[in-house]
């Protein structure tokens, strides 16, 4: 491993995560960390999410020779500003946010001097802050690395062997390619969650608390994932508008069509859908990706 030294910006649910897991994969490759609430600093330390808590950036970033911001995609530009003078030459800088294009040349403007290896664990909860992180969250789910084109091979090669060695798969990837395929896969079913949650609350009125009472039918799954952390997903959303209004618009004309064949009382049609998206189910169960326990593993109750 080529990096002797990590440091961690931004201690909560991915930064956290990203500490406990260093320490106990890779116990050898010292961490610091540092995050901007003086509380969950606190509380950082008290966790061990990280070798040493720092309490400036500057004092973290001092001696890395790899660092990763684990902050909200809107506040990339902030915590890359609050390393810069720090910031060791040649060090590799890498992030961790959900949506990627415009990442590289915002960290290379900022910090000159780095090797830039923008990254996306896919791997993550509803949960956020510095108690949420677990040392497994990464165990078998993907890393995807949007390296710009040219970029330091060594430094492609050094952050793809961390990620693996913290228990990901890595996949390279160019990162528009990156943010349509996040938006049909994790960004528009969060902002369908957003929404059926948001529309079932508006409808207690008339439901009458049955909405909660009955969520097991379908709308607990949802209630899940629309439980994620709000800051994270607003900026999920405005940095990457272009492809979740593209995969939004086709989404829109599924619905439509599917709208159409209720109201013809067209059941094949509804039937071929539901048939095809079973395949997919069990595609992700054989991959590894979800559990295929009934009821997602959930203890019973
Ligand atoms: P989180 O639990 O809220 O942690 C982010 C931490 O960064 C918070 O403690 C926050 O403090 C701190 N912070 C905010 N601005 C900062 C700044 N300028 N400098 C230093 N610290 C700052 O969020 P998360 O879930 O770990 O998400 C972090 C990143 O990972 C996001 O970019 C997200 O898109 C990406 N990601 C998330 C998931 C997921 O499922 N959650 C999965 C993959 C990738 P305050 O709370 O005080 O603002």
């Amino acid at each position: 491993m080529s990096f002797a030294r990590v440091a961690i910006i931004g201690l909560g649910l991915i930064g956290g995560s990203i500490g406990l897991a260093l320490r106990e994969r890779l116990p050898d490759i010292a961490t610091t960390g540092w995050d901007a609430d003086p509380e969950t600093r606190r509380r950082a330390a008290e966790r061990g999410l990280a070798g040493t808590i720092c309490e400036t950036a500057g004092e973290a970033v001092a001696g890395a020779q790899c660092v990763i911001l684990c902050v909200p995609v809107g506040a990339m530009q902030d915590a890359a500003a609050a390393i810069a003078d720090a910031l060791p030459p040649g060090a590799v800088v890498s992030d961790v946010g959900s949506s990627k294009t415009g990442i590289a040349q915002t960290l290379s403007a900022l910090l000159p001097q780095a090797r830039i290896v923008p990254a996306h664990p896919v791997a993550g909860t509803e949960r956020s802050g510095p108690d949420a992180g677990f040392a497994e969250l990464f165990s078998h789910r993907w890393c995807i690395l949007t390296p710009q084109e040219g970029a330091d091979a060594a430094a492609v090669r050094d952050l793809s062997a961390l990620w693996t060695g913290l228990g990901a798969k890595v996949e390279i990837m160019e990162a528009g390619h990156h943010d349509r395929v996040l938006a049909v896969t994790s960004h528009i079913p969060h902002l369908i969650a957003f929404t059926i949650v948001g529309t079932a609350s508006d409808l207690e009125e008339v439901t009458q608390g049955e909405v909660i009472k009955y969520s097991a039918g379908g709308f607990r799954d949802f209630t899940r994932i629309a439980a994620s952390d709000p800051t994270m997903w607003r900026d999920v959303f405005l940095s990457n508008r272009a492809a979740v209004l593209e995969m939004l618009g086709r989404f829109t004309e599924d619905l439509t069509a599917l709208q159409r064949a209720i109201r013809d009382g067209d059941g094949d049609t509804l039937f071929d859908l539901f048939e095809r998206t079973r395949t997919i189910r069990r595609q992700v169960i054989e991959q590894g990706q979800d559990d295929g326990r009934p009821d997602f593993g959930r203890k019973d109750h």
